[in-house]
């Protein structure tokens, strides 16, 4: 099934939003931070990369969801550095410690086309919300050279519906996370405001833009939602408030993966709430909550049926 874009490339339109997003980038607003500095010069906001993306590793994986994997893998490209700074993110040595080297839009053009031919089944574009235009001027690019894959926006959650207006009928796949209910908790862990106020926001326009997560006879995601919700220990994350919202805001056939697989590293240890992985129990409760809201399309819901 061919990806939303080429519609857009064809009508001329994604040119258009290429230039509306670079323009973001002289007074930097691309994401909700609104740093305003002048990424076109050099400048750089709290995410600490100017006018040229950075990518730590691109290739096909194996380790995300069922829909996504496939046969072939999801051709996932890894963005060094991350607008959010989470005091226990798993990627700490890409999102906070700057590994990785800058691509031009060429170079990331090539990537993208290179897992096309790989047979992947889409483009993952894992931690892209601040360098949104750096990703469309290497679509349009990606674009001539023949790809024709849905593009995977599978960000932290912490993203401006502006910029994502940019995105809309170029973006098939959105896979936030919902990492968090509570605003306090979200500055204490992950260093960002309104953490919950801007994140349904967001995944709001993103519903509103692909709908629920629509998948081709062989399972595979051509379009739609799928939400990440990494279970933390001590309720951290808010887990009920986060279910409740999406059953009843969102849709009750919103695909989620509850995540169990937290385990403190990077600075989890200096907290003592996060410095420790989460019971059985515990998962055990987030899952039982996510159906008696009435989510059924849990990713996990194999592996829980395996462990009890
Ligand atoms: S994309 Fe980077 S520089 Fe721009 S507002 Fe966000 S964190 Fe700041």
């Amino acid at each position: 099934m061919a990806a939303s874009y080429l519609k857009l490339y064809h009508n001329k339109e994604l040119h258009k939003r290429i230039q509306k997003a670079r323009s973001l980038l002289e007074n930097c607003s691309v994401c909700p931070r609104r740093c305003y500095v002048n990424r076109l010069r050099g400048e750089m906001g709290k995410c600490r990369i100017a006018d040229e993306a950075m990518i730590s590793s691109y290739g096909p994986h194996f380790g995300e969801e069922a829909p996504l994997i496939g046969r072939h893998g999801s051709g996932t490209i890894f963005f060094t550095n991350c607008n959010l700074q989470c005091l226990f993110c798993q990627n700490y040595n890409i999102s906070q410690l700057g590994e990785g080297e800058r691509v031009t839009k060429e170079r990331l053009a090539y990537m993208m086309f290179s897992l096309q031919s790989q047979e992947c089944h889409n483009i993952n574009l894992v931690s892209p919300t601040h360098v949104v235009p750096q990703i469309l001027e290497a679509l349009e690019i990606a674009i001539e050279l023949g790809l024709q894959i849905p593009l995977v926006y599978n960000s932290g959650g912490y993203d401006s519906v502006e910029t994502l207006k940019l995105l809309d009928g170029v973006v098939d796949i959105y896979m936030p996370d919902m990492k968090y209910s509570d605003e306090n908790i979200a500055k204490e862990l992950s260093g960002i405001e309104n953490y919950p106020e801007i994140n349904r926001a967001a995944v709001r326009e993103m519903h509103r833009q692909v709908g629920d997560l629509q998948l081709d006879k062989e399972g595979i995601a051509h379009q739609g939602l799928l939400i990440r919700h990494l279970v933390l220990p001590n309720n951290l994350a808010g887990t009920k408030d986060v279910i409740n919202f999406l059953a009843r805001e969102i849709s009750r056939y919103t695909y989620v993966n509850i995540m169990d697989q937290y385990h403190p590293c990077y600075e989890a240890f200096q907290i003592p709430n996060l410095a420790r992985r989460i019971s059985t129990r515990e998962f055990q409760e987030a899952i039982e909550l996510a159906h008696e809201a009435g989510l059924n399309r849990l990713d996990k819901a194999l592996h829980l049926i395996l462990r009890l």
